[in-house]
């Protein structure tokens, strides 16, 4: 049974910061079934670093609701080589949409961050209160820090002001819409555009690192269906965590890719790579008492994230 509605978002006006993202889009799609006016803006319309044009947008726009699905997003190379960027986008992103929030009333704020908020040594599944108990993954540390500020952010609005902001976590997120650049994607849409083209030219399948380390995966979908569960039914100061309850190590996740697209070639690794954290599997039973499930299974989440890879739908193509 869900737990008691606390926000209701019909007749509302819902902001989608980050639409074009795959967990903005996401956002909209489920969006789409309440009885919400879902508001969006451009990205050669606002740029959600500056904190003076996000103020005049949103109280211009007046949303009641906002989701903080913007985010400077990358995988493991990307996240080294650009420390800058994910570090100071990030901060500059969260602080303006959530300080603009509190000066233009808005009446629930979501913010989305990621699994490796958490130390890279905590134990597994990760619980929320895991967070801050210990060192970062330092090829993400940068991503990292800038998402635990904005928890925080939204914490210290929430202790100071009163402010319904609250945090989401989600798990590794992969489906329609994902970044297929093999030098900034993350693993799954990098494995389906690596399983494709080995397919295509009868090669090996490439695999970074060793292929050990652990990790969990959810369909956006699902992670949409859970924030728009969380707006309605969530309201504390501790972030979420957004999972499956479940994970896979990365060779297991690209036979499972080969299978899915039909390939039985060779895979071999490539140990320049870094490999990453050993391990990143959340704990979801808070999500889970308050009474929402993921649904998209693997398998076939990877089926239908790769009929939109054959669609052309996803960036760096
Ligand atoms: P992480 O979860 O922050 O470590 O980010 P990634 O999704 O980029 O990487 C997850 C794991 O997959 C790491 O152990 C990578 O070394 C491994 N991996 C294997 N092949 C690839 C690939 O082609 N691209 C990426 N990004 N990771 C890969």
């Amino acid at each position: 049974m869900p737990s008691e509605q606390l926000f209701d978002l019909a007749g509302k006006r819902v902001w989608v910061a980050g639409h074009r993202g795959m967990v903005g889009s996401a956002l909209v799609r489920r969006l789409a079934q309440e009885d919400c006016t879902v508001l969006t803006v451009g990205r050669s319309d606002l740029d959600l670093t500056e904190r003076a044009d996000v103020h005049r947008w949103m109280e211009a726009n007046r949303p009641d609701a906002v989701f903080i699905a913007a985010a400077k997003v990358g995988g493991i190379l990307a996240n080294d080589s650009f420390p800058v960027q994910f570090l100071l986008d990030n901060l500059l992103i969260s602080t303006a949409i959530t300080t603009s929030a509190h000066e233009t009333g808005v009446e629930k704020l979501l913010f989305l961050g990621s699994s490796c908020i958490y130390p890279k040594l905590a134990p597994q599944p990760i619980r929320e209160d895991a967070l801050l108990t210990g060192a970062l993954e330092p090829t993400n540390e940068w991503y990292a820090i800038a998402k635990i500020a904005g928890i925080k952010q939204a914490q210290a609005y929430r202790r100071q002001y009163g402010c319904d902001f609250i945090s989401a976590m989600p798990t590794n997120l992969y489906g329609p819409g994902d970044n297929f650049d093999l030098a900034s994607s993350h693993v799954m849409p990098a494995l389906m555009r690596k399983v494709h083209e080995a397919k295509r030219t009868s090669s090996p399948v490439v695999v970074w690192g060793t292929g050990t380390p652990r990790r969990e995966f959810m369909y956006v979908d699902d992670c949409a269906d859970a924030c728009v569960f969380l707006m309605q039914h969530y309201s504390d100061a501790e972030h979420v965590n957004i999972g499956v309850g479940d994970d896979i190590s990365i060779m297991e996740l690209t036979q499972l890719v080969m299978e899915v697209i039909g390939y039985d070639g060779e895979i071999v690794t490539d140990q320049t790579k870094p490999d990453g954290t050993p391990r990143k599997l959340m704990d979801n039973t808070k999500l889970t008492n308050l009474g929402w499930k993921a649904r998209t299974a693997l398998r076939e989440g990877i089926a239908q994230a790769y009929a939109a890879f054959l669609a052309g739908e996803g960036r760096g193509l």
